[in-house]
């Protein structure tokens, strides 16, 4: 479904967000009224910062389990997490018994029993939360798995570019880079045209899918031909550590054909938004003239995840869903 112009001064949909999923995996979890419902949560979070403490009485326990490295989505969680007044648990994946062999399912059953009421996991396993979804041992939020999702990074970057420009509808935007890798990229794609903003995915041939994921992406090779017609540029990481040898060998002519630089930019007569998940290859995806410009996007991304993701965890803590950790009762009841 496209929805084309955002309306961030209605009401939230309450019967909606109280229908939020208990395990948030992808963007195609979500309908268009939670999201629009995330959306004005964020920016009131974000208008105003002393209505933050939301859980005073009882004050839910989150953990982020992740394991995969991460800086900015671990400590955005964390920070949205504390500001809500929950309280929060860094679960260290590293040391836990799941590297002696402990199931995620195991790890999870008892972290639930401890009563810890939502998890952030990332895993460089794709689908690692589909099996979840049926009985979630707690509330769960994907974190980022392997190469398929990133729901809450696609929505964070979606509240940024409706900052800059509040009517997507016929917009296009280019995700330029490492888009067969990229989660980041693959949440974009299905987030972005439920607003109206066409998506042209970028890159050399080896790193673009075979066909376009949705009926509102495109695919092209050639940057410089298409730069005249963007609104907006979303450069992605190369994921070094997805790659075989021969995607290393490509990243030598990445930066000549692809690379984002002030001067590629004042070739083209370009001043639009340039966006990037980050961690960023300076030199490589982008230079740092254009970090230190004000097309650069990436610090308001930054700033934006603790509000999207205060406003993630709040509409999830509150969804009562009694199938939620029901493994316990349901144990508890044959035994009786
Ligand atoms: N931080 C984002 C992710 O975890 C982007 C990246 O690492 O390239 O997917």
């Amino acid at each position: 479904m496209i929805y084309p112009v955002i309306r961030l001064n209605i009401p939230l949909n309450e019967r909606e967000m109280n229908n939020f999923p208990s395990v948030l995996e992808a963007i195609s979890d979500l309908n268009i009224d939670q999201i629009e419902g995330l959306l004005i949560l964020a920016r009131k979070f974000k208008e105003r910062p002393s209505d933050s403490t939301i859980f005073t009485n009882h004050r839910p326990i989150v953990a982020n389990s992740f394991l995969e490295n991460s800086t900015r989505t671990k400590t955005s969680f964390a920070i949205a997490t504390t500001k809500l007044g929950c309280r929060y648990i860094d679960f260290n994946a590293e040391t836990s018994s799941l590297k002696k062999g402990e199931t995620l399912h195991e790890t999870l059953r008892t972290l639930s029993c401890q009563g810890i009421d939502l998890c952030i996991i990332r895993s460089a396993e794709s689908f690692i939360l589909s099996k979840f979804k049926k009985s979630p041992p707690m509330k769960l939020i994907n974190g980022g798995d392997g190469t398929n999702q990133h729901p809450t990074q696609a929505l964070l970057d979606l509240f940024t570019l409706l900052e800059v420009e509040p009517n997507l509808k016929g917009k296009k935007i280019a995700i330029i880079g490492d888009c067969i890798h990229s989660r980041v990229g693959n949440s974009l794609c299905e987030l972005l045209p439920m607003f109206g903003c066409k998506v042209i995915l970028m890159g050399p041939k080896e790193f673009l899918p075979s066909f376009p994921p949705n009926q509102h992406v495109t695919l092209s090779t050639d940057l410089d031909k298409e730069m005249g017609s963007i609104d907006f540029l979303y450069t992605l990481r190369i994921q070094n550590e997805r790659h075989t040898n021969s995607g290393s060998m490509l990243i030598d002519n990445y930066s000549k054909d692809f690379g984002i630089t002030l001067k590629r930019m004042n070739k083209h007569g370009l001043n639009i938004p340039i966006f990037h998940p980050g961690p960023v290859n300076i030199g490589i995806e982008i230079d740092q003239e254009i970090i230190n410009s004000p097309y650069y996007m990436g610090y308001e991304q930054v700033k934006n995840s603790i509000f999207m993701r205060m406003a993630i965890i709040t509409t999830m803590l509150q969804n009562n869903d009694k199938s939620v950790g029901s493994f316990n009762e349901n144990r508890l009841q044959s035994k009786l």
